[in-house]
């Protein structure tokens, strides 16, 4: 039981919003998510909940739903055109507990909103939030919400975070597509490299309510400043260009005959010193970004969400105290996790032909010895490093309760 209950206002209603939202509203805060959007839309194609977002999922309730409609993720695989092998391999745990959940982006959004909307968190679409000072936010409409604690959960372009980031010199563009059976395993992540400046993608994706069948993600990798040199090219040079660059993924480049089934995202890097100011919190993309290499931006928003209603939960009393903990917490896996994506990122996506040969000749080879694949398993799975530090499995439910 909560001491009393708060007032919280968040601002967007994307993965660590909604998250955070239902935990809270379902712990009797009282709580109200701003958006700018006029109609919840979801936007983008699919992605990889790893198995510590996994958890996070159960906790609000919604993961046997997502489960049945996204697909399970055992490995990841990443071939090179120069060595026609293997460059990069992962594999995940051998308990279905351990696995990836690969879903599209719709998927979780509207599973999230649900539970959000079950627990009495209410959702005012046409809200952008446009500033904050003290505990109140404002509104573009020019109006303004008080709030016991707001939380800033607006993504990549938050208007309220103080985050400086850099955009990485590579970005995607991503498509939603029918699978193709017997092309790849339904249950990998299957990747191509032609070195690091050229990277094509098939992600599982599962049957979300509503389709005819499974679908997957196709993404291909652009310079960040790329679109418009590649509508201009035409689908038709690029449907060449992909079937030569990997011939087995043919039948996902030949079903992409509009320009407009691509979307494209840009990639930035960077993480916020501490994600509190007063009464204002930061979780998710608005408080760290960085490329989804390693799949972990959903897992991020997620593990936030949680920790925060843990947090609030362990200090009822006081918020301060309550907000701090939350940083405390969270601190060592965000800093372990974006200083890996910076890492690992430019051996996947740049324009260093060097790093590439380094992937292929030495970190591959190095990456199969003992005892690499189990740290990579842990790795991917998000578990690397403890995802809420301090939290002991047993107050980890706090926010079950
Ligand atoms: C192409 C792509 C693929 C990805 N793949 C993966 C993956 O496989 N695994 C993974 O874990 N992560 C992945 N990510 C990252 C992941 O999607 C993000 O890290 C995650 O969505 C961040 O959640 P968030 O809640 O912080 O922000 P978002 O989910 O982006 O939500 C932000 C919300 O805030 C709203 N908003 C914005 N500004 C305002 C405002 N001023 N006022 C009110 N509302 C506002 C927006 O409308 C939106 O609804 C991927 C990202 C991209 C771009």
């Amino acid at each position: 039981m909560i001491a009393k209950p708060l007032s919280i206002g968040i601002a967007g209603a994307g993965i660590g919003g909604l998250a955070a939202a239902a935990l809270l509203a379902r712990a009797g805060h009282s709580v109200e998510v701003h958006d700018r959007f006029a109609r919840p839309a979801p936007v983008g194609s699919g992605l990889v909940v790893q198995p510590v977002g996994r958890r996070v999922l159960a906790a609000i309730g919604i993961e046997e739903a997502a489960l049945a409609q996204g697909q399970i993720l055992s490995s990841l695989l990443g071939t090179s055109v120069e060595t026609n092998g293997p460059v990069l391999v992962a594999a995940y745990g051998r308990t279905p507990s351990t696995k990836g959940l690969a879903l599209h982006r719709s998927v979780l959004f509207d599973l999230l909103l649900g539970a959000a909307q079950d627990a009495g968190a209410r959702l005012l679409p046409s809200s952008e939030v446009i500033g904050q000072s003290a505990n109140r936010f404002t509104l573009a409409s020019g109006e303004s919400a008080t709030y016991d604690l707001l939380i800033d959960a607006s993504g990549a372009g938050s208007r309220l975070s103080p985050l400086v980031h850099r955009i990485l010199p590579f970005g995607a563009i991503w498509a939603t597509v029918d699978w193709v059976p017997g092309a790849f395993p339904e249950d990998q992540l299957t990747q191509r490299y032609h070195y690091a400046s050229r990277m094509m993608g098939v992600l599982p994706i599962g049957t979300p309510a509503g389709a005819t069948g499974a679908k997957a993600a196709l993404f291909w990798s652009l310079p960040r400043d790329g679109y418009a040199d590649w509508r201009q090219t035409g689908l038709a040079a690029w449907r060449d260009t992909a079937r030569t660059h990997w011939p087995e993924a043919a039948g996902y480049a030949e079903q992409i005959i509009d320009p407009d089934q691509f979307t494209m995202a840009r990639y930035a890097h960077g993480t916020l010193l501490n994600p509190v100011a007063g009464n204002l919190v930061h979780i998710g993309d608005a408080a760290h970004r960085t490329s989804p290499q390693l799949g972990q931006g959903a897992n991020m928003a997620l593990l936030d969400a949680n920790a925060l209603a843990c947090a609030l939960a362990l200090h009822p009393h006081n918020l301060p105290d309550a907000l701090r903990c939350y940083a405390r917490m969270r601190r060592t896996h965000v800093w372990g996790y974006q200083s890996l994506s910076a890492m690992f990122t430019p051996q996947y996506q740049s324009d260093s032909r060097a790093l590439a040969h380094l992937r292929n000749r030495l970190l591959y080879p190095l990456s199969r010895l003992w005892p690499v694949p189990a740290l990579l398993a842990r790795l991917v799975q998000g578990d690397l490093l403890p995802p809420a530090a301090g939290l002991s499995r047993k107050t980890a439910q706090v926010a079950k309760s």
